[in-house]
Parts: C-alpha cells; structure tokens; sequence
C-alpha cells in the first residue's frame, strides 16, 4: 500500500535555483537542513562502534520508464543496466548498492509490480518542468511506490538534465531525462543520487546575500565548511553562482580554474575543484566522463542513507528482490580482447545482470558493467597481465550473486578495448560491416554478423592471413556495409595495446564519405613512424546520428567493429619503457619513487610523466602526478585523493609516446590530524592541558614537541606539562599526517631562594637576598618575622635585617599575581656576635705551649684561653697572636705564664 504524499510543505518553500540549466534540484530548505541535522549525530555513534569494511546495504530502485502514448519510446534495459552498474560503482564507498525493485512483468503499467515500470503519456514525456510542480506532482501520486527510491525517466525536462529532493521525510524521487540514461559519459544519474542522500551543490550558498554565509576556502582554523557551503570539507569552497558567464567560460575553455577574482571574505582566491560531480564544473571539457566524489562525500551520504531510511518516514526502502533462480556459475576465458565471461541464464524474471569484479576475495567486489535481460555474456577489457581476477554476476532485480570464477591473465597478455554498442547487430536489423580490403594485399574480408553475438558488436578477424604494409606508403582501402555507416580505421602504430586519437587513420566526418551498400574506395596513407611487425588494425562503424566514429571503444547506438592483423615494414622500432618500482599501498598526499628503465631512443624533447588513473584503473581520466627526463620521477598523490583499491600509475613519454602501466594500486587517504585543547591553553604548573588529537579507526598516534617526540606519548590524549608547541603525528594504514602546531603555555609557580648567611655585631644590620628561581616577577612575600615585601622589579632582591640576637630567617610565603602562592627555599642565619673586647689584652694560657717562641708568632691553642681580667671563655681552636716581650729574644714559658694577645676581631 502507498502511504500517503508527504505534505506538500517541502516543495512550497523550496527556492528555484538560479543556476539550474543542468540539475533541477532545489537549494536545500531549513526543513532539509533540519531533518538532515537529526542523524548526523546518530551517524556519529554508529561510525565509532563499526569496524572493519562498510557494511553493504541494497536499496531498491522503482524505475518509472515514461514513454509516448502509444508505448514508443523511452530507455532500454541495456542502457539501464549499464548505467546502474557505474551507479553500483560510485556508490560502493558509501556501502551502497542498487537493485530494480518489483516482481511483476519486466516492463509493465503497474506501478507497484512492475520492474520497471512503464507510464505511456506524451504529456509526461516532453512537459516536465523541474520549476513547476503542477508538472509532475500528478505523476507523483498515481506512481510513486513506497518501499523503493522513485526514478523517473522521460524524454525531456524542461530546464534541466534531472532533480531530486534532498532526504525529508516525505518527498522520495529522483527523475532524469532520457540523455543521463543512455549518454555513456553522463553524470546527471550521479549528481542526482547525490542530492537524494543528502549532497549539495559544491557551489551551494556561494552568492548568499549575507557574505558570512558563504563557505570560505579557508581550511583548519578559521574554516566554515562544516556549517556553510556543501557542509563538507573535502571539497574546495566554489565561487560559481558569483561567476559572470564570461569567467565560467574561461574556466570551461582552459579546462582549469585560475582565477584571481572573486575572493571569499577572507580575502582569499577560490580554487574549486573543476572534477567534482557535485559541481557544475565537472561537465566542461570532457571532465563529465570522470566527475569524482570525495571521501567528504561518501561520509554526508551514508548519514543520508540513515536519514532516508529512518522509520518515521512517509516511505521505505525495503521493496523486496525478486525472488529467483541464480546465474549459473560464471566461466572466465582470457581472449585477445578481454576477459570473456559467460553465465548460466537461469532465470526468466531477470531485468539484466550486473557483473562484479574483485582483486582479492577480501576486497569489496566493484560493479564493472550491466548488461540487459537475456545476455549472458560480458567482456572486461580492462585487465592488466599477471593479475588474477574474481567475477560474481547479479541479475539486476537480485541481491544475490552467482558463485565466484577466478582468473589470472597471462603475464604477456596484451589488451584491446572492446567497443560498446546500444544495439546488438544479430538481435535486432542491423548495421553491420559486410567487406574490408586493402587492395594489393592478403586482406580481402566479406563478413556478416559478428560472432559470437553480443552487445560489442565485435568481430576478431585477427587471425585472417595479415595485409603487408610498408610504413608510409598509400593503399585503397575497399569498405562496404549493410546500410549507410560513418566508419574510422585506425592501426596501434606503437602496439601499446590501446587505440589512441593519433592512430586514426582515416574515418568519414560527412554523410558523402560515409560507406553504405555499393563498394567505397578509401585512399589511405600510413605514417612513416610505424613500428614495425604485425600490428592491430581496428575498422568501426556506427550510425549517421552518432556524428562520426570518433573513438575505438565508447558506446554508440549502431555499428559494427572488425579487428584486422597486418604486418608493417619499413617501420621504426618504438623506444619502450619499463616499470621497474613495484607499489604497496600508497597515501593520498605521499610523494613517492617510480623507478624505470627505457631501451630504444627518444627525441630530445622529450619527457616522461607519470599519470594515475582513476579509482577503477582507467587512464582516459588520469592525472599526472609526475614528470621530468629520466628515471627516477617523482610522484605526488593529490593530498585529497580518494582511496580504492584499484589505482593503477603509468609512465608515458611525450616524444615518441609509449607508456608502461603499474599493476593495481591501493591508496588510502590521509588521517585526519587535528588537536583539540580542553579549556585554556595558558595555565599554571602543576595543571597541565589535555590536548586531544583526532579520532579515526586503527588510528596510531605519536606526540612531539619542537624538539622532537615525545617518549611514550602514544595515546589519543596528552596531559601537556610544559611550554611548548605539541603536534601529533597520526597514522592510519601506513598514512601518517601530522597536525599543526598547538601552543601550549605552562606557567610557573613563582619559587624563590633565601640566602645572605651572615655574622653582625649587634647593633649592626645584615643584607638578605631573595632570588627568583621560577615565575614572574612581581611578587609578595611575608618573612618569618612577618614582615611583608612586594618586589616588582629586582632579582636578586635584598631585605635589610637588623636583629638583635642570632636569627634564622627563612620565607614563610611567596605567591605572585599570575599563579598564586607559589614556594619557598633557603634561609639565613645571621648570627650575632657578643659585646666585642679591647685589645691588646694579657691572656692567661693555660697549655703548656712548646718553646722557644719567635717574637711573634701565631698559634692555635688547644686548650681554654682566660682573660685575666674577666673570665670569658673561648672556645679551643680560635686563633691568637702572641706579641713576645722582649723583641728579638726569646722566651719560654711554663704554666700559667703572662702573654700580651692580640686576639682576631678585637678592638
Ligand atoms: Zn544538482
């Protein structure tokens, strides 16, 4: 049963986007934003119990196929699948994977079992208008099913390509035009899904009347991009909606963004990412064929995901598969031009098969391709030798999966691509090539159908006697077809296994030159810079609408391609190139050693580069992370790349061009690095200041000062005891990255030391001196005469003491403004010395002194020293000068004899 439409209430307060001549979906609304807000806690939590891989989760899909009155019209299956498997592909970092949900007819008018679903009406077909609701809310509540995501396919929308709402508890369709189906290159599916869990445009809010609005490109500390913009920070704030038509231009001519106006409200120029799918920039220049999400991405999606599946919802997403036999298991042959699988079909229910691919039976299987109901064969040319591959095939309407075939290409095993047609030449009235010739040589081929019959449309005559070629040379070519056909001819002129734009040799760009039912002669002449021995020769038609061939492997509707052997002489031998580095998992941002060697000759002019693929091991979207004359190159990973596991790094030459490709490469993004700091960052010993670092899983961590790591510091949190600037080191699955530098103040205690020990005369005053050993000065002080002292400027500082009798002085309390009371060492005795004695005096010394004496001599008495005059006592050890009485002569003495003694420190 349907549940009720959601309120309209979503749809009345949606703005119109300014900028929607490419997606129709409206700017989030504050409803959205507040719906959205609810799970990202809840994503949080869950994200911090999971472990290991993403878990999958299949969510079905009702596609709603809207076709004229009379049923003529609208997508086949084939395109379909072929654009839910790349759907699969992109989605598979977000653990999301799709299936058509229903269990009646394959094409049918009942909405709720129908998989798909056709809807007959012209109107519907050519009148939705993504700015006028009263243009499809009436197909919204005649179609729409409530357990699966509603996708409407139509011929055309009015001002846009597709639209989507944003995840709300009501509203659950995405529609798109004909073109974002069967248009190989086209992202609009893509971005659309993108919308439906929960992206924004990268551009969101960049013209917002309130500047402060804005997303500013800022990152780290004083970044906005977790609350403004696409509220992800991965991607690069997007000045779009405040570009002028003539700078989206420019950027769309030179394919980059360079430029220095506008700047965000810091100042700062913008600097978009030109490839993300959530951009409008992604459809410049070709770029659409590989618009890229980021890690940002797949995270705000999977919140999405919740979000659209939350029970309190008008609508769920648990329409069940269809329930039906399993593909039989798969058989996996390595051909000339790929890797042939063919499967058991089982089942007469299936809506088409998507088939999977993995590297390692640990790893998540990638979604290659699709292919329409009834098809049991697919071809991947996209191998590399020596690998060993895993296929799984799932019919399209199934959540389940056909036993596993495992294949290891050969180690010498070159590939071609196959092309890719709409039509399959022996299903339906075909196009086919019926005769290639070149005259004057063995080549001289009638053929019908290709064979065996499948949707490439492919024929390998490659084994046919080859054409003896000399390099540079003319030849008439004879071509001849079942009906008018552009065609291209091109030969692999340096046998790298790829037919690159260069090697075309001759193709048809009007409808005269095109070849048809009588015999066409085609002068052809074959470059000088040939390499020599047998070599690839492919011919390629497709239908008048495609335009021309212009590519030896991309989709067109009609047409047929023949692989031909022939033989070149006169030729130059190519130069090569040879990968020597091997890669083990590499980090986003890391710079890295590609080491190779070369045989042959290149010009003087030339370079090599180094280039990755995408994340599926394609090179028609590389990016060069690497350049220079020799071995090694320098490799720098974008710092936001996103991970996967089948990246793949070539080196290519730029004069002669030949390239050599690495096997697949996994690469893992960079950890977050982040230090957060609890409370204040200046505080007094002994508080230290918690320091958190970001949390991440199987996160490792390694604090450091500005003098290096710490020891033992490997915790997620740091107890900070000193002064210092902390960063820490985190390290994920190989990936370290470090974090900015956070300061951290410790502030003494104010600690001072008392010295300044001294003997005084009684009425005399002794100097104190208090040292500052720790803190800032000023600083009060209490004695422990308790007397108080405020310094505010002297170290060492003096305390003038006077006291009357033998003191010790110590500091009973010290504290200053900044910390408070802080501590206190050393003291001082100051000792004060009896009334003083005249002097000379007559001493009576009562040892018995060993003689003769010089007349005046110093000596130690061991005995008790008596004034005669007094009895004062002083103690055995203190030093006394005798003055003999008679000067010169000599004395000596017996008991108790009389000396003048002048004694150290009388007066
Ligand atoms: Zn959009």
């Amino acid at each position: 049963m349907k549940k009720q439409l959601y309120s309209l209430f979503w749809l009345i307060v949606s703005c119109i986007p300014l900028f929607g001549q490419n997606c129709g979906t409206p700017s989030p609304t504050d409803a959205d934003e507040f719906f959205f807000g609810k799970f990202i806690h809840k994503h949080a939590k869950s994200k911090n119990t999971r472990a290991g891989a993403v878990p999958l989760n299949y969510v079905p899909v009702k596609v709603h196929i809207i076709r004229n009155d009379d049923g003529s019209g609208g997508v086949d299956l084939i395109a379909l699948n072929a654009k839910f498997a790349e759907l699969n592909r992109a989605f598979l970092p977000v653990g999301l994977q799709f299936y058509f949900g229903g269990s009646g007819s394959i094409g049918g008018t009942n909405p709720t079992a129908d998989s798909p679903h056709f809807i007959n009406s012209t109107t519907y077909n050519t009148t939705i208008n993504y700015n006028n609701a009263n243009t499809f809310t009436g197909i919204l509540s005649a179609y729409n099913v409530s357990n699966a995501i509603n996708l409407y396919i139509s011929s055309t929308i009015i001002g846009a390509e597709g639209f989507a709402t944003q995840p709300s508890p009501g509203f659950n369709h995405v529609f798109v035009n004909y073109l974002a189906i069967t248009n190989t290159v086209n992202k609009t599916l893509l971005h659309e899904f993108g919308h439906y869990f929960g992206l924004y445009h990268t551009f969101q809010d960049s013209n917002h009347a309130t500047v402060s609005n804005r997303e500013v490109v800022t990152r780290g500390l004083g970044a906005n991009c977790s609350t403004k913009g696409d509220r992800v920070c991965d991607t690069p704030a997007d000045p779009y909606e405040q570009l002028s038509s003539t700078q989206r231009n420019t950027v769309n001519n030179a394919c980059t963004y360079a430029l220095a106006t506008p700047i965000d409200a810091n100042g700062v120029p913008y600097q978009p990412s030109i490839t993300n799918v959530m951009s409008y920039w992604s459809r410049i220049c070709g770029l659409n064929q590989h618009g890229q999400l980021t890690p940002g991405q797949y995270e705000r999606m999977k919140i999405g995901y919740i979000a659209r599946t939350d029970p309190s919802n008008q609508y769920t997403l648990d329409c069940a598969p269809t329930n039906q036999p399993l593909p039989g298991l798969p058989t996996a042959v390595v051909g000339t031009n790929g890797i042939i699988l063919q499967w058991g079909d089982n089942s007469i229910t299936e809506t088409g098969y998507f088939v999977e691919r993995a590297e390692s039976t640990n790893e998540p299987y990638i979604c290659l391709g699709g292919v329409g109901p009834g098809t049991n064969t697919y071809i991947d040319s996209e191998f590399s030798a020596g690998r060993t591959y895993h296929y799984r095939i799932r019919a399209s309407n199934s959540t389940d999966f056909s036993g596993v075939v495992s294949i290891t290409v050969p180690q010498n095993q070159t590939g071609y691509c196959f092309p890719v047609y709409t039509n399959q030449v022996c299903a339906l009235v075909s196009s086919f090539i019926t005769k290639v010739k070149i005259n004057g040589t063995a080549l001289d081929n009638t053929s019908d159908f290709p064979s065996p019959c499948n949707a490439n449309n492919f024929s390998d005559f490659t084994a046919l006697p080859p054409a003896a070629l000399v390099a540079g040379q003319s030849y008439t070519f004879t071509l001849k077809g079942s009906t008018s056909l552009h065609y291209a001819i091109w030969i692999d002129a340096n046998q790298n296994g790829t037919f690159e734009t260069p090697e075309m040799i001759a193709k048809s760009t009007t409808s005269g030159e095109m070849i048809g039912t009588t015999e066409k002669s085609v002068l052809v002449t074959l470059p000088a810079t040939l390499l020599n021995g047998a070599t690839r020769m492919r011919v390629r038609t497709a239908d008048f609408a495609s335009g021309g061939v212009t590519n030896a492997c991309s989709r067109y509707t009609v047409g047929e391609t023949e692989d031909y052997t022939v033989t070149i002489s006169n030729g130059s031998s190519l130069p090569q190139i040879q990968l020597l580095s091997t890669f083990p998992p590499l980090c986003a941002g890391g710079n890295y050693q590609a080491s190779f060697t070369t045989s042959g000759s290149f010009s003087g002019n030339n370079t090599f580069k180094a280039e990755l693929s995408d994340t599926y091991g394609n090179f028609a979207a590389g990016t060069e992370v690497g350049s220079g004359t020799g071995s090694p190159l320098t490799i720098s990973l974008p710092p936001l790349l996103a991970p996967g596991s089948y990246y793949r790094l070539r080196i290519i030459s730029t004069d002669i061009s030949v390239s050599t490709n690495s096997e697949s490469i996994r690469v893992y993004s960079k950890p977050e690095a982040s230090i957060t700091v609890s409370g204040n960052a200046v505080v007094c010993a002994p508080t230290t200041v918690s320091l958190t670092a970001a949390t991440g899983e199987g996160y490792t961590y390694t604090w450091k000062n500005s003098t290096g790591t710490l020891p033992n510091a490997t915790s997620q949190m740091l107890a900070a005891a000193q002064t210092e600037n902390y960063r820490v080191e985190i390290s994920q699955n190989g990936c370290i990255n470090e974090s900015g530098p956070v300061a951290v103040t410790i502030n003494p205690k104010v600690q001072v030391n008392l010295s300044g020990a001294a003997s005084i005369y009684a009425s005399q005053s002794a100097n104190l001196s208090v040292s500052l050993t720790a803190g800032t000065l000023p600083y009060q002080l209490t004695l422990s005469t308790g007397q108080q002292f405020t310094n505010s400027m002297n170290n060492p500082f003096t305390i003038t003491v006077s006291p009357t009798t033998t003191t010790t002085y110590t500091i009973t309390q010290v504290s200053n403004t900044q910390c408070g009371a802080g501590t206190a060492a050393g003291s001082a005795l100051i000792t004060v010395l009896p009334t003083q004695f005249p002097c000379p005096q007559t001493l009576v010394v009562h040892a018995s002194l060993p003689a003769p004496y010089q007349a005046s001599e110093t000596i130690t008495t061991t005995g008790t020293i008596q004034y005669t005059s007094g009895n004062i006592s002083y103690t055995a050890g203190k030093s006394i000068t005798i003055t003999s009485p008679a000067a010169g002569g000599f004395w000596q003495s017996g008991p108790n004899t009389v000396f003048e003694a002048k004694i150290t420190g009388c007066q």
